[in-house]
């Protein structure tokens, strides 16, 4: 049969070392001690309301983020953060080109552990080679069940953590332990495990290069000026194997010993210039330069540049001058476009927050009907009113109508009292029928303002509506 495809080679990266090497280290045992650390911190809001700093209570319809409370009618604030993230992500890839894939984004963390999982057990790259193509022998047994053992237990442990994020933690994991938990919770943990252990035990680096589509049209926020991994192919060319002691005259630095390519993650060699498959992660500019240093030549044959340096540097070899390093040129009109934009959805944000109330009054004026004449000629309307109490405290609000001489108010089930009081439980939302009446002889339409006063703290939140009469 014809093949119209070639088989995808798995890939083997080899462990390098290097600086590049150390801030992926860093980077994921810090994103991963977040992650998993992250539900366990406690912030105390006082009583009746959770004490887990960082929680998704989908049950009671609360976000909490430490001091910050998210009622569902403040959903915009989740807008504004996911907003916030994406042009944040635009402006650092505009800065810095695929910084967030190559040290941050949890496909490239998780992979990155599992792959050291594999390293640990099967060696480095040729004995995990040599132990694929093997016959199936007792050591090849135990190190493949090992090995897949400590994915599933990691996989498990992702999707542990992740369902801590919307449960009380311990509460959670008490009930994990006696295996006493919600049907939902157990599909979550399941489907994350076995997720986790697909995407970064098999499916890897064709996430980034078939299933991601911020990897497509990140391209979109590069410019000439966006770092990239660079090979200085006018240093490096032409390439080939060297004899130590033997000149370099008329030859290039760069050995050919593919040390750059056996390390990428990618399968990559970026010696053919820039492939959409480059996550930068520097691994390549690691290894270059441990070969570099043996070579006692210049570190840097393959390093973070920019397109306009690489193209100033070969204009300077063109013209026989000494070949300079450039620098990054980080205000460009894109990148003040991008941190602009930061500052105003972060200072939109702020407001929001710090002017966040702790009560909301909402009124819905009765449309059937639109008034009610009585025997006496007065006329009613009726409204629906909702009071968000965001407090931890059951609190008393007066209500007051401002634009309309009233002849009476009445509270559905209170009777009529002069200033009718709402009182709203703790951390809830209060529902209310006010029935007002007034004079028929004026205007057909008044804008009326309700004013809801808090009896503890004397704090007003109100809301316009209008009264219809004939
Ligand atoms: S590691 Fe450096 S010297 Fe070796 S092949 Fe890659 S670019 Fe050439
Ligand atoms: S080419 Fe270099 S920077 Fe790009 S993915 Fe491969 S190792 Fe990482």
């Amino acid at each position: 049969m014809v093949q119209l495809f070639a088989k995808d080679e798995k890939i083997y990266p080899q462990r390098t070392h290097g600086l590049f090497r150390t801030l992926k280290w860093t980077a994921m045992v810090v994103l991963l001690g977040i992650y998993y650390a992250a539900p366990w911190l406690r912030y105390d809001r006082g009583p009746h309301v959770p004490d887990q700093a960082i929680l998704i209570d989908l049950v009671g319809q609360r976000g909490y983020f430490f001091g910050i409370e998210i009622w569902p009618q403040e959903v915009y604030l989740l807008v504004g953060l996911l907003i916030l993230a994406a042009i944040g992500l635009f402006f650092a890839t505009s800065l810095l080109g695929r910084v967030w894939c190559g040290y941050a984004c949890p496909q490239t963390v998780w992979t990155d552990l599992f792959v050291l999982v594999e390293h640990l057990i099967q060696g480095d790259r040729n004995a995990r080679r040599k132990l694929d193509a093997a016959p199936w022998t007792l050591e090849k047994i135990w190190k493949k069940l090992l090995t897949h053992a400590i994915w599933l237990l990691i996989g498990l442990a992702t999707g542990g953590a992740w369902v801590f994020y919307f449960n009380d933690a311990p509460t959670l994991l008490d009930g994990i332990l006696h295996l006493d938990l919600p049907g939902l919770t157990l599909v979550w943990i399941i489907a994350l495990t076995l997720s986790t252990y697909f995407m970064a035990g098999y499916a890897r680096e064709n996430i980034c290069k078939f299933a991601c589509p911020y990897a497509r049209f990140q391209s979109a926020m590069f410019d000439r000026d966006t770092l990239i991994i660079s090979y200085a192919g006018e240093r490096g060319e032409p390439r080939g194997k060297h004899k130590i002691g033997t000149s370099w005259e008329g030859r290039g630095h760069c050995i050919d010993c593919t040390a750059c390519v056996v390390v990428c993650p990618m399968g990559i060699d970026i010696r053919n210039g820039l492939q959409y498959e480059c996550i930068s992660c520097g691994l390549c500019v690691d290894a270059c330069n441990n070969v570099m240093e043996k070579m006692k030549l210049p570190r840097g044959l393959i390093h973070y540049d920019t397109e306009n340096n690489q193209h100033r540097r070969a204009d300077e070899i063109a013209r026989q001058a000494v070949p300079t390093r450039g620098r990054m040129k980080w205000i460009r009109p894109r990148t003040v476009f991008y941190a602009a934009i930061l500052f105003l959805v972060g200072g939109l944000m702020l407001g929001a927050i710090v002017l966040r109330t702790e009560t909301e009054l909402n009124i819905i004026h009765n449309r059937s009907p639109l008034y009610v004449r009585l025997s006496d000629g007065t006329i009613r309307n009726n409204y629906q009113i909702k009071v968000l109490n965001k407090t931890h405290s059951d609190r008393d609000y007066a209500v007051k109508i401002d634009g309309l001489t009233t002849r009476r108010v009445e509270l559905l089930g209170a009777g009529d009292v002069a200033v009718p009081s709402l009182r709203v439980p703790a951390n809830s939302v209060g529902e209310f029928r006010v029935q007002v009446m007034a004079e028929p002889n004026a205007s057909a339409r008044v804008p009326v303002h309700f004013i809801l006063t808090d009896r503890t703290t004397g704090k007003a939140a109100s809301h316009d509506s209008y009264f219809i009469r004939p």
